[in-house]
């Protein structure tokens, strides 16, 4: 998988599954991707005074790669990502339903 930030994917597998959107993050190593709107959890924060009532943040949490797969920009169907050299030995990806470098 060769996923970068800002391609459209969608989830496969676990709670969101069937949900869209934009990767706002990678983590290659952890092989992990943060999806916009994807994930989400809800951290409570403390009041920082008192008399203040304490506030919910709502973040994304990173997920595992294996559970998007990638919707094409070109023909819009999800797909697997390629590799192909171009003929000036740059490595390109091509999506492998319609052959679009992506
Ligand atoms: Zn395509």
């Amino acid at each position: 998988m060769q996923l970068k930030k800002n391609d459209t994917v969608k989830v496969i597998a676990g709670k969101d599954k069937g949900k869209q959107g934009k990767i706002t993050q990678v983590f290659p190593m952890e092989k992990k991707v943060v999806v916009e709107g994807v994930n989400v959890y809800k951290k409570h924060l403390r009041p920082r005074k008192q008399g203040e009532g304490g506030q919910v943040i709502e973040f994304f949490a990173p997920l595992n790669m294996n559970k998007v797969q990638l919707i094409c920009p070109k023909c819009g169907k999800l797909t697997r990502i390629g590799k192909q050299l171009t003929s000036d030995g740059k490595k390109i990806r091509i999506c492998k339903k319609c052959k679009a470098t992506i």
